[in-house]
């Protein structure tokens, strides 16, 4: 870390930060400026440096206190600079192959899933989504089956052969969710709820992290780190959009979380242009777009009925326009050199 010294500040108050660095272990390296020192600190272990940090900004004559290291390890890109390969049962997510995760936004019916599930499968899906437990901003809004539902996407997903991602909300139901599921999904409004967090990581399950609305990269990657400290290995992360000042869509879809995210992570990333941008005649062109800027997979809703959908109708395509998606991506993953 690198710490600025306020203009002026007397050698005696150098001398005093110098010693603090000394006495927890670590060297000191001061460039004594004509107006200002700034003093670089080495080897200071990742646990111990928050608390350091907060320590010498408490000093009036330190001006700032710079961290020169991310504030997260395991998820970092130097961990596994070849990048990540999840590994789902069988279903691999993160290598050439982009991974489509499709179904509707909510299990309602065993009959609703398995019209979505046996028509996205057809299109290649390997992947059925469906919220069983969903959450909701308005708690009079259908809150989903919850395990009815997980029984159902079983059900359904032991038809078609496709793996299950779903949602889990409550560290409590996380066992329950990890006897139906194969991907346990974090949702936004998740992304900082610690013991969730750490719950999943401890699960040895497939888990895929979705950024909070609210959330900067970094703090989305420190979330990640908590799953992994967990023991977890097979994570991915899920652009879905953050809250900007645009109301003209439901969030506002990201992208350049993508490429940023490669660049600082192993992580595959998957993007969901579905809550990305809450209506379904936006989703084509933003998958196109998410596919091209190097994404490793999609998060799509898709409703045999969006008209009769019990939630997000709006953003859910048709199964016809499912199919016309997936037609028109396959040119654009392969002009990327993947394939879908
Ligand atoms: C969903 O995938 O249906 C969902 C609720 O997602 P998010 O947490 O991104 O809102
Ligand atoms: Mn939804």
């Amino acid at each position: 870390m690198i710490i600025v010294m306020v203009k002026g500040a007397t050698k005696e108050q150098i001398k005093h930060v110098e010693d603090r660095i000394a006495e927890w272990g670590y060297g000191a390296h001061p460039i004594y400026g004509t107006e200002r020192t700034v003093i670089g600190a080495v080897g200071v272990p990742e646990a111990d440096k928050m608390t350091y940090v907060e320590q010498l900004e408490s000093l009036p004559y330190v001006e700032q206190v710079i961290s020169v290291m991310r504030p997260y390890k395991f998820v970092s890109r130097e961990y596994h600079p070849d990048g990540t390969r999840v590994d789902v049962r069988g279903v691999e997510i993160g290598g050439n192959k982009i991974a489509m995760m499709a179904g509707p936004c909510t299990v309602e019916s065993f009959e609703q899933t398995l019209a979505s599930a046996k028509a996205v499968a057809k299109e290649g899906a390997l992947i059925l989504r469906g919220g069983a437990y969903k959450p909701s901003t308005s708690p009079y809004s259908f809150q989903g089956l919850g395990e009815e539902g997980l029984k159902i996407l079983k059900a359904v997903s032991m038809e078609t052969g496709q793996r299950v991602i779903t949602e889990v909300m409550d560290p409590r139901n996380v066992e329950l969710v990890c006897q139906y599921a194969d991907i346990l999904q974090i949702g936004t409004r998740n992304m900082q709820n610690y013991d969730l967090l750490r719950e999943v990581g401890r699960a040895h399950k497939p888990v895929m992290l979705k950024r909070g609305m609210w959330a900067k990269i970094e703090e989305w990657l420190q979330a990640a780190e908590y799953i992994m400290l967990g023991g977890c290995t097979d994570l991915m992360l899920c652009e879905r959009g953050i809250r900007t000042f645009e109301t003209a869509t439901r969030n506002t879809l990201d992208l350049s979380a993508v490429p940023m995210v490669k660049q600082l992570s192993h992580l595959p990333v998957i993007v969901d242009p579905s809550q990305g941008t809450g209506r379904w005649s936006l989703v084509d062109a933003m998958s196109k777009a998410a596919v091209a800027c190097g994404a490793d997979g999609l998060l799509i809703e898709v409703h045999p009925d969006p008209e009769k959908a019990l939630k997000d109708g709006a953003q859910s395509l048709t199964i016809p326009n499912f199919k016309k998606l997936m037609e028109e991506l396959r040119p654009i993953a392969k002009a990327i050199g993947r394939e879908l």
